[in-house]
């Protein structure tokens, strides 16, 4: 199992992060913020696909009104984003906000930043702050000579500290930067030198494929170090996507089991059905199973079996028959096309 680096507990409405608590899976709302019943739909969806902790973007104060409206609706940790404006901040909190992510350096002066820590402080609200490598500021691009993981690190550290030493420590650290190896080596360095709990990802990370790759090289070496304590996969595509890819790097990782693991040959010269298509229809039909299995589809009769010993429940097809198999053994046949049917059912008898 892996080392997590010590951090200390944040609770964030019902999910606590930090700690030894699992690594929650985060994602933020793209709807507009005056359609409070298609935000509150999408939040739904996302929970149901496994999104922990839902961000919503404030840009104005009625988007803060609407907030309200949508967290009397949802029962997932809600947390506001905030940019330069302090009483934005405020005025999130008094409308139900279980967290809220400020950059101190851009809400303006000191005053105005020990407003908010003041009522997050009375309602003990989490605060996350943070820094992107595309806004770093001036002062740390001209002491290191351009933007670097150092600089990122530095800035976020002070960023930090003045919510720190306004005698408030209930916080969360992000760096965000979309070069993945400065991303990295930026999350390396300070978890060296903070016990608050991270919030990692990729930032800007792309489209669905790109993006995921991306994602994936990045924070398995953040994750792999034992580092982070709530994840967000950045992609420019359905948020959903975002919760599905979260998922299976942290399962890849082993930091979290459950749900229905699906393995598919990558198909060759004696593949006999529409295994690509198959493959994608059961990986649809089980990622809302409530298993902790694996999944074997197969290409062929002759070695599917054999190469599905791994999984516990596996299918493979050929010239019109399927079959079905648990643990490599073939358990019974049915026609190719009711394969998808009969996996279904033997996931059902397994609920
Ligand atoms: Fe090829 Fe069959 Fe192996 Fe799939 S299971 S890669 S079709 S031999």
């Amino acid at each position: 199992m892996l080392q997590r680096m010590k951090t200390h507990t944040v609770k964030i409405g019902s999910v606590t992060i930090g700690g030894n608590n699992p690594i929650a899976i985060q994602s933020m709302t793209n709807t507009k913020p005056e359609d409070v019943n298609g935000t509150i739909d999408q939040i739904m969806r996302l929970k149901k696909a496994g999104c922990e902790i839902i961000r919503l973007a404030v840009p104005t104060m009625d988007a803060a009104r609407h907030f309200g409206e949508v967290r009397k609706e949802v029962d997932i940790p809600m947390v506001a984003d905030i940019h330069f404006n302090h009483k934005l901040a405020i005025a999130a909190m008094e409308n139900g906000a279980d967290k809220i992510r400020i950059n101190p350096g851009n809400i303006g002066s000191l005053d105005k930043v020990r407003e908010v820590v003041k009522c997050a402080a009375e309602r003990n609200i989490p605060i996350r702050v943070g820094v992107n490598s595309g806004s770093l500021e001036k002062e740390f691009i001209e002491k290191y000579g351009h933007v670097t993981a150092e600089g990122l690190a530095e800035s976020a550290l002070k960023e930090a500290a003045v919510i720190d030493d306004m005698g408030y420590h209930n916080l969360v650290i992000s760096i965000k930067s979309s070069n993945v190896d400065m991303c990295v080596r930026a999350h390396e360095i300070i978890s060296k030198q903070t016990d608050h709990p991270l919030h990692v990802g990729i930032t800007e990370a792309g489209t669905l494929k790109n993006g995921l790759i991306k994602s994936s090289v990045g924070l398995t070496q953040i994750l792999g170090q034992g580092i982070g304590d709530t994840i967000r996969v950045s992609l420019t595509a359905d948020p959903i996507e975002e919760i599905y890819a979260a998922k299976e790097i942290l399962r890849a990782l082993k930091l979290r089991t459950g749900g229905v693991e699906v393995v598919s040959c990558p198909t060759c010269g004696r593949t006999q059905i529409d295994l690509i298509g198959l493959a994608e229809k059961v990986t649809e039909a089980v990622k809302d199973y409530p298993l902790d299995i694996k999944v074997a589809v197969m290409g062929c009769i002759v070695n599917g079996p054999g190469e599905a010993r791994e999984a516990d429940i596996g299918i493979a097809g050929g010239n019109g028959k399927g079959v079905i198999i648990k643990k490599g053994e073939i358990i019974r046949e049915c026609p190719e096309e009711k394969l998808l049917t009969e996996l279904l059912k033997e996931l059902d008898e397994l609920i």
